[in-house]
């Protein structure tokens, strides 16, 4: 029967039927290729490896032979290799964490003058907690397998944009907030109200860069649960959050901060 496969002239493709299911008939009138796909067959042709790259980290059992379809071409029209998204994931969150580890060790040395902690606050801290680990979960372990879906050379790109451009907005918005920055609604002692720097145009720049890394995941990550779940816990911590940081930043700086609030926008500069 393989040789009456090969003969068929799939070996035209340098297929190699490789496994075959039990269910399989031949019938008389179609194209053998046809035939055999429809019943289970695969090949080994030009993608192969990527196909099997591709089945093989849904299982997670062991690593790809290689990173990108073989042509250039074949990135566009057919699912990627995965492990492109875990690297880019990887990167993005150690980075994420390196930028912030200094200066939230800095800050927790000022002492809190004023907390604003509600009950609220506490339970949109651990969403967001969750939104984050989410996709380090998909990293590590394969129990969100069941939503995955193929990842597009177009989307990849897309979102290590994002990545790029929120990362260096949240360095930038670190580095000009300094000792203020809190995790939560605090006012430390000797707050200042900053802004120059990424803060002159928009009052929120901090959200603005992990509201864009969020959507950078949703784009890399091509599985449906693990790549909206940053997005989706970040956009409720957002929603919720804005309004009563705000009032806490104008009972604490008065005028001061109405006049900056009536010059800049919150999340997009000149937009919104
Ligand atoms: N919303 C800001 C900061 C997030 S960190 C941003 O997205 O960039 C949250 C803490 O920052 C708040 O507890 C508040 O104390 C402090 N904060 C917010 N805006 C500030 C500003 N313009 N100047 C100084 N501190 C600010």
């Amino acid at each position: 029967m393989l040789a009456a496969i090969q003969k068929s002239g799939t070996s035209a493709l340098a297929c190699t039927p490789v496994a075959i299911s039990t269910r399989l008939i031949i019938r008389r009138n179609e194209p053998a290729a046809v035939r055999l796909r429809h019943h289970g067959v695969r090949w080994r042709t030009p993608t192969d490896g990527l196909n099997r790259a591709y089945e093989e980290s849904r299982t997670a059992r062991s690593p790809p032979c290689s990173l990108l379809a073989p042509g250039f071409g074949y990135c566009r029209l057919l699912p990627m290799n995965p492990w492109i998204s875990k690297a880019v994931i990887l990167v993005g969150t150690l980075t994420l964490l390196a930028i912030r580890a200094p200066h939230g060790r800095r800050s927790r040395s000022v002492k809190v003058a004023k907390s604003h902690k509600t009950p609220l606050e506490t339970g949109l801290l651990v969403l967001a907690w969750v939104g984050f680990f989410v996709p380090l979960i998909w990293l590590a372990s394969p129990v969100l397998s069941f939503a995955e879906y193929p990842l597009t050379l177009g989307p990849l790109i897309a979102g290590v944009m994002c990545f790029v451009v929120s990362l260096w907005l949240f360095y930038r918005s670190h580095a000009d907030l300094g000792t203020n920055w809190s995790i939560t609604l605090e006012v430390r002692e000797q707050h200042r109200l900053i802004t120059q720097g990424v803060y002159y145009r928009i009052r929120h720049p901090m959200y603005s860069a992990l509201i864009l890394y969020s959507l950078g995941q949703a784009l890399v990550i091509p599985n449906w649960v693990a790549g909206p779940a940053n997005l989706v816990a970040f956009a409720i911590l957002f929603t919720l959050r804005v309004h009563a940081e705000e009032q806490m930043m104008s009972d604490t700086f008065g005028d001061e901060y109405a006049t900056y609030a009536a010059r800049t926008k919150r999340l997009v500069p000149g937009v919104w």
